[in-house]
């Protein structure tokens, strides 16, 4: 490892974010340590695996990691017939082989990655202590360790509204090239997908946080469901789940003593509030963490507000419409249970998401 005293940046989690804020730091010559509290990146796979076609646009190469393509989005909003969205193209991905590809391209721009190793806590002055009871100091701290950043957590940013997820992989009995999306008033705050890979496909469901509960029995009858209709295979693969950030952009800049902080990703509650994607709007921040440390630390004074700026820019129109619009259906939750088009107007399968 580089001699912590000498370290330039640490970087605290290493998925899409934090291996792409790892790569561009290093590539502009910074001595950089990551670390991951996973044995090996990606895995366990906590993800449904489908990203837009832009995402190719900052990742070199997808194609050694992608499983299927997608050009269409199903719609079903309780039993009703399934509206169809057209030219909704993109790809469903191997995520470990993703992310672990990611994380070669660090290694291979010199980041030293450490795996297995878990950041337990961070002192006002930006001392990181391990769980393995070493400590790290760094003139820049990246936070890209999730919906649940501790780097996050010590200079006050919380993502404090999560959707909750479950997710199966079941068999496919026939070729489909949609994502499939369940819209119900049973599924609070959230909705149930069935993302196709082949001859397997996703299947999970997320909702507010508080309801998790419901979640098991939820996936359950919606599993069931699709296995009647001779759509699945009643088998399951293996199970997955996580939490899923859905308050919109938090601050992404700040201060441990001496050290800057940018937080990244999801630590910076960029996934969509609606949808949950995130997979995207992590690479983007990512790279630009690594390239805004590297400005930061040749003297540039402006480079953490400008880093702010950008992402502001990037993605905040995004994150507050769909923060709205998460905000309209909680409501009609909260009242009683909404109907069909209240539904159908906050999803983004609709031109009343989209509308002013
Ligand atoms: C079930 C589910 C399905 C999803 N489906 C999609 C989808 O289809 N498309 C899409 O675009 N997005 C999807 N998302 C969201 C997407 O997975 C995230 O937005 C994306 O992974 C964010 O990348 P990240 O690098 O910011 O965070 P993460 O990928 O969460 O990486 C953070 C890393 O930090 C590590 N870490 C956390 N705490 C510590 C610590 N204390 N010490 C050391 N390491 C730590 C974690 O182990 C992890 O590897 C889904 C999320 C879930 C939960």
């Amino acid at each position: 490892m580089s001699d912590p005293a000498h370290t330039d940046v640490v970087i605290v989690g290493l998925g899409p974010a934090g291996a792409c804020a790892a790569r561009k730091a290093a590539e502009a010559g910074l001595s950089v340590v990551a670390i991951e509290k996973k044995a090996e990146a990606g895995t366990p796979v906590q993800c449904a695996e489908f990203v837009p076609a832009m995402v190719g646009i900052e990742v070199a190469d997808l194609s050694e990691t992608c499983l299927q393509n997608i050009d269409s989005m199903m719609t079903f909003v309780e039993s009703d017939a399934p509206d169809m969205m057209e030219n909704f193209p993109g790809q469903m991905i191997d995520r470990r082989a993703f992310d672990r590809q990611l994380v070669e391209a660090a290694i291979a721009t010199g980041v030293d990655c450490l795996f297995g190793v878990a950041l337990k806590s961070v002192s006002p002055e930006g001392e990181l202590v391990l769980n393995d009871g070493r400590t790290l100091k760094a003139k820049v701290i990246i936070g890209a360790d999730g919906p649940k950043s501790r780097i996050g957590a010590a200079i006050g940013r919380t993502n404090t509204e999560l959707v909750e997820t479950r997710q199966i992989a079941v068999p496919l009995f026939k070729p489909h090239t949609a994502t499939d999306i369940f819209l119900s008033a049973d599924i609070a705050g959230g909705y149930g997908w069935l993302f196709p890979k082949g001859d397997t496909a996703n299947l999970g469901l997320g909702v507010e946080a508080r309801q998790k509960d419901r979640l098991k029995p939820l996936l359950e009858a919606l599993h069931r469901d699709l296995v009647d209709a001779g759509r699945v295979g009643e088998k399951i693969l293996y199970h997955t789940g996580g939490a899923i950030p859905v308050g919109g952009m938090l601050d992404p800049v700040g201060r441990l003593g001496g050290a800057a902080v940018l937080l990244a990703g999801d630590a910076a509650g960029l996934t969509n509030p609606v949808t949950g994607a995130g997979i995207n709007a992590a690479i983007l921040s990512g790279n630009r963490a690594g390239e805004y440390s590297s400005l930061w630390l040749q003297g540039d004074g402006d480079a953490l507000d400008d880093y702010r700026e950008e992402l502001e820019d990037l993605f905040k129109p995004g994150l507050d419409r769909a923060c709205k619009r998460r905000q309209n259906i909680l409501q009609a939750f909260r009242r009683d249970s909404p109907t069909g088009e209240e539904l159908r107007n906050n999803w983004i399968a609709y031109p009343e998401y989209w509308a002013a």
